[in-house]
């Protein structure tokens, strides 16, 4: 790793990296500036690539929020980008410009954490289905976060809480962490799961995605207003990821649109491929192109009888398979 990023710092800015360059993470986009963090300590720039940089990232965009990037200080707090790292891994869409450009949205995630709550308001799983078949197909490992744990009740009929009887299907298949961020129930298990990485938060608002970022870093570094009395702008943009530093090594990113981008770039022939629970079954159908909808000789559909094969993920799956709106 560290090789092939010596040989990437060579290619775009050969000769001449100034030794004062410090590692930094682009936390914000704000139109050509960049807000970056630097990563050894607390300072953010409010940075603009150098020329270099510029022509030859051409195809996949000149920076992306999530970028590992060198920085020089100039001064007020202004700074050059002098070299961006190779992307471990990026969450795109198709852009706008000729056919095969890919708009970066997210360099770098480590993993999704999609959150929901008990109550209030209440679980989508259909949606979370969707967020899951993103990750999947992302390559992304994803986590389940249910906020919200104080409104739970036990339910009258088996005495198991509302919060697990909803999501214990999902138990199996990933990890699924219950709290509640405003009390500061339960939040170790997810604050270690967090802890060193980046990680694509998602859910619907007023799950509390917010209160779960102020609960892990109460003092928390929140880009936005800096970079907008930087700029002298006070309105900012939420149309692109913003990342928020909740640790030393700890970021959380925010993607407006990921909602959207979850069921664009998946093929229905491949959509089996991203329930993980049906991929040991997978290729064993009487029909090579089974669909699992109605054939016979089907696994996946003897698996879901048996009830081994969670229902209500079958039936996301079909609803997405038949091309059914919610
Ligand atoms: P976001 O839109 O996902 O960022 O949600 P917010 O963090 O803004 O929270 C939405 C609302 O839920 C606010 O009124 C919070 O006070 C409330 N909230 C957040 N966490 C909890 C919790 O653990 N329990 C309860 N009862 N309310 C919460
Ligand atoms: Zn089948």
């Amino acid at each position: 790793m560290a090789d092939s990023n010596r040989v990437e710092i060579a290619e775009l800015v050969a000769p001449s990296i100034p030794e004062t360059a410090v590692p930094g993470f682009v936390v914000m986009a704000h139109g050509k500036f960049y807000a970056v963090q630097e990563l050894e300590g607390d300072r953010l720039f409010l940075a603009e690539p150098r020329g270099t940089i510029k022509r030859f990232r051409q195809k996949t965009g000149v920076v992306a929020v999530g970028d590992r990037v060198l920085v020089t200080e100039l001064e007020d707090g202004e700074a050059r980008i002098e070299a961006v790292l190779p992307r471990r891994s990026v969450l795109q869409r198709p852009g706008r410009g000729p056919a095969g450009t890919q708009q970066v949205i997210l360099a770098n995630p480590d993993q999704a954490l999609f959150m929901f709550s008990v109550a209030q308001p209440n679980p989508h799983r259909r949606m979370l289905d969707r967020f899951l078949i993103l990750a999947e197909a992302t390559g992304l490992p994803a986590m389940i976060g249910i906020n919200k744990l104080d409104l739970d009740r036990d339910d009258a009929l088996d005495h198991r809480s509302r919060a697990h009887s909803t999501f214990e299907d999902y138990e199996s298949i990933y990890p699924v962490f219950y709290f509640s961020a405003k009390h500061r129930i339960g939040l170790d298990p997810i604050a270690a799961a967090l802890h060193g990485k980046l990680t694509v938060i998602a859910g619907p608002s007023g799950v509390g995605k917010s209160s779960l970022l102020n609960a892990l870093d109460p003092g928390g570094n929140r880009p936005t207003q800096a970079i907008s009395d930087a700029t002298g702008k006070g309105r900012h943009t939420t149309t692109s990821a913003r990342i928020y530093r909740v640790g030393p090594a700890t970021f959380v990113a925010d993607t407006p649109g990921i909602r959207s981008l979850a069921m664009s770039s998946v093929t229905p022939a491949e959509l089996d491929g991203y329930f993980p629970e049906f991929r040991p079954m997978l290729g064993g159908c009487f029909y090579a192109d089974c669909k699992h909808l109605s054939e016979p000789g089907c696994p996946i559909i003897e698996a879901v009888e048996r009830g081994e094969i969670s229902r209500g993920r079958y039936e996301s799956y079909r609803a997405l398979r038949t091309g059914d709106p919610d």
